[in-house]
């Protein structure tokens, strides 16, 4: 029997999402200020372009200025680094996406490092990354995954996590290690497990907090779970499955999440759980760029 609270990522996102688009109103009335996003997708990776139109469309619902450049997936580093310069010294421009993965000629990290940190709404550029490890979070971009793991974690847990075990699995710099980082703040005890940990079941167990962040269906189950954990499902993975003789596309978390609510305090789903936090958190983290340019509190 599911005794676990199923955290509705998709009506916290939303709820959010209204707050955002009321501030966002309140900026543009008192003080002219328009927060503006462009989202940059070089290629035609199918995922990658549903996520882009999904960007844009949330900044538009937020009252956003909202732009994408989509490039061909043959686009040389140097005219895509001098996108990034011109959006750069784009006054309409507060936040800056480059949708991830590259094409194989293109390197990623000199491309997410040209962005300007002021604009770096993912939270990639390493002076974004380097404040977020050193706790000097007042003006610093974090990450919008982990951002978004840490407001539902905070709602079942308190913003307090002092003599709690945190469980990280997966050493990403896009999940893993910011938002080791963030629990870390929040004063719980972290540890990161990945690949080459032994006995990961063993480690998740001690934990009153579990991160999968993985990219592997159903890993977590509910053996591996300490009777009252939080358990935050970060993974996407992707399978083809029939319906009525129908090829359809399926998500499946990283998190067994049928075995794992017999035994856990509140579970995140997939879909409906990260996913939609995650852009949520863009967003919000693009109205705090429009902030901060204007020198507003973020
Ligand atoms: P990644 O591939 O960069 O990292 C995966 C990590 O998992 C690595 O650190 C690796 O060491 C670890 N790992 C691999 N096999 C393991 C094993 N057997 N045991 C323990 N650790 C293992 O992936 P990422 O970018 O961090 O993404 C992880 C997952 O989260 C993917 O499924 C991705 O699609 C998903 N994701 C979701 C969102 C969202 O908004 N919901 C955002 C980003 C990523």
């Amino acid at each position: 029997m599911s005794n676990a609270i199923r955290i509705d990522g998709k009506a916290k996102a939303a709820e959010l999402s209204e707050e955002i688009t009321a501030e966002t109103a309140e900026l543009l009335e008192q003080h002219g200020l328009q927060p503006g996003l462009a989202v940059v997708i070089i290629g035609e990776d199918p995922a990658s372009q549903v996520y882009v139109r999904n960007k844009g469309k949330r900044a538009e619902g937020c009252g956003f200025y909202s732009v994408q450049h989509s490039l061909d997936a043959g686009t040389s580093q140097d005219d895509v680094l001098k996108l990034i310069d011109e959006l750069n010294n784009d006054d309409k421009i507060h936040g800056i996406l480059v949708q991830l993965p590259l094409p194989d000629h293109l390197d990623e990290q000199t491309i997410t490092q040209s962005i300007s940190p002021a604009k770096d709404v993912d939270g990639f550029h390493f002076i974004n990354i380097g404040k977020l490890t050193s706790g000097n979070t007042a003006d610093a971009f974090v990450p919008c995954t982990p951002a978004g793991c840490m407001l539902m974690i905070e709602d079942q847990l308190g913003a307090d996590l002092s003599g709690l075990n945190a469980v990280v699995i997966g050493r990403s710099n896009i999940v893993g290690k910011p938002m080791a980082a963030l629990l870390l703040q929040a004063h719980a005890t972290v540890t990161i497990c990945h690949s080459r940990t032994r006995d990961l079941a063993g480690v998740v167990h001690e934990a009153d907090i579990v991160i999968a962040a993985v990219g592997r269906p159903n890993m977590v189950t509910g053996s591996w779970i300490k009777p009252g954990a939080v358990v935050i499902d970060v993974g996407i993975n992707r399978s083809e499955v029939e319906v009525d003789g129908e090829t359809k596309s399926k998500l499946t978390g990283d998190v067994d999440y049928d075995s794992v609510s017999e035994v856990a305090k509140a579970v995140t789903p997939v879909p409906g759980g990260v996913g939609p936090m995650t852009i949520t958190m863009l967003m919000f983290n693009t109205l705090r760029a429009a902030r901060l340019s204007a020198g507003l509190d973020s």
